[in-house]
């Protein structure tokens, strides 16, 4: 068997691709591996969200340049958003790479592959394709939790962002071979799916008959064995009632979103080209407080975005604390190229950026800790996925809020199981817990 060693970069949907993308490859014979010096190919699946992740890839090929000067057979392919746009400085930075191609081509990159080996001078492919649905993975060991991609593309074009550039146009896929591969998950021991969109609550607005992502979420829960259903990432404009009566009234759709509100002014989200404005982002908060009470919220938010002033950034910092998000990733903004902020003359200085950053943090990491602390004496389900990171002899699960709680197993064998833990202590970033009961109550020997 050849070797494959696969480093993926970025967002689940980069994560979910590179599964696809070791499928596929698994059929061709690549075994994949963990040591880039054994590897016959060496696929980067890139991200190209932030200048910071380019720089990661640029260096990232830095050193494979060593290994492909030791074995000039070693193939080098670049795939995913930053190949899609950034081609041509990547062969100009690394010409030792020999395949380039974007998402679209995932569906034939074995053949893409087998050309570069043939012909041996890079080969490109980054132009638009069909939309396929790739259900192939490789068998894992810990067949527990699935990301499963029910849409590709985007049709909002945020004024930073490059994903309508990389990734197309919002395509939804058919709700029968999406449950086709939930099946196929659920019959290989699977638990959890994750159902991923850029956009993910605009799904199956493009289909005939037009269909939409509550719609999918009822299908899914039909789905015998699995116990879970998450969906990221989803759009302020596109959050409907029907989607939010969802979250409450499906068994096993968890009481837990990620919004994204990018900013608290609405100078700001005008100049983001977000569709909505602060108002009605509370609004859809109030109404999802209201329907779900025990929903978990968290959010996407750039500081620094050009011409964000001190008073538009202590908007964002308010509304982070009138939603109490229970936890939210924070970026400083970065000029992707082909993108109409990039353009934008009234850039921030980066050192205003840091400091804003420094003190959203600072904020959310209090609201953080005071929704945990809220938590302490509650009884509540995980799906036991692992053991502790700090301490290996204990379990440790996921709520379905979407929180890491850790708890002494007393020996029993939980892992995919589902667990009852009373909250015992909240720390910054996790919780403990103590084991009310579980599934599978048998006592190790
Ligand atoms: S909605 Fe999300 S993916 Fe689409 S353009 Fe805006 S930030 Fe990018």
């Amino acid at each position: 068997m050849a070797k494959l060693h696969l480093i993926t970069y970025g967002c689940q949907m980069n994560e979910y691709d590179s599964e696809r993308v070791a499928g596929l490859l698994g059929k061709q014979q690549y075994d994949l591996t963990d040591h880039p010096e054994e590897a016959d190919l060496i696929l980067i699946n890139t991200c190209a969200i932030r200048e910071k992740a380019e720089e990661k890839v640029f260096s990232k090929l830095g050193q494979i340049r060593g290994l492909k000067q030791k074995n000039p057979s070693l193939i080098v392919g670049v795939m995913g958003c930053m190949a899609q746009l950034q081609q041509g400085a990547i062969l100009e930075r690394a010409p030792m790479v020999d395949l380039v191609f974007g998402s679209p081509a995932i569906a034939r990159v074995g053949e893409l592959v087998e050309r570069a080996r043939r012909e041996r001078r890079p080969v490109l492919e980054t132009g638009e394709g069909p939309l396929t649905k790739l259900t192939s993975t490789l068998p894992r060991p810990d067949r527990l939790k699935a990301f499963v991609t029910v849409m590709e593309g985007c049709d909002k074009y945020c004024t930073f962002c490059v994903v309508p550039l990389t990734r197309g146009r919002e395509r939804s896929h058919s709700l029968e071979s999406i449950l086709e591969e939930i099946r196929g998950l659920a019959n290989q021991g699977y638990r959890e799916v994750t159902l991923l969109g850029q956009n993910v609550n605009a799904y199956g607005t493009d289909l005939t008959p037009p269909t939409d992502l509550a719609a999918l979420i009822e299908r899914v829960n039909e789905v015998e064995g699995i116990e879970r259903i998450r969906f990221t990432t989803s759009n302020p404009v596109n959050l409907t009632s029907r989607l939010i009566r969802a979250i409450r009234d499906v068994p096993k759709a968890c009481e837990y979103l990620h919004l994204p509100l990018q900013s608290g002014s609405d100078r700001v989200l005008e100049r983001m080209n977000r569709g909505y404005t602060r108002g009605r982002y509370l609004e859809l908060i109030a109404e999802l407080k209201e329907t779900v009470p025990r929903i978990a919220l968290s959010t996407d938010l750039i500081v620094g975005f050009p011409g964000e002033r001190e008073e538009d950034f202590e908007a964002t910092v308010e509304m982070v604390e009138r939603v109490g998000y229970d936890s939210l990733f924070a970026f400083r903004y970065s000029p992707r190229p082909r993108t109409p902020a990039a353009e934008f003359p009234d850039q921030v200085p980066e050192a205003d950026k840091a400091r804003r950053l420094s003190r959203l943090l600072e904020v959310a990491n209090e609201v953080g800790a005071r929704k945990n602390a809220a938590l302490e004496g509650r009884e509540m389900q995980v799906l036991v996925d692992g053991v502790s990171k700090k301490d290996p002899r204990e379990l440790s699960g996921r709520t379905r809020c979407n929180r890491v709680v850790n708890f002494d197993g007393r020996g029993r064998r939980l892992y995919g199981e589902l667990a009852h833990l009373r909250i015992t202590q909240a720390m910054p970033h996790s919780l403990r817990g103590t084991l009310v009961s579980a599934e599978v109550p048998a006592l190790a020997s």
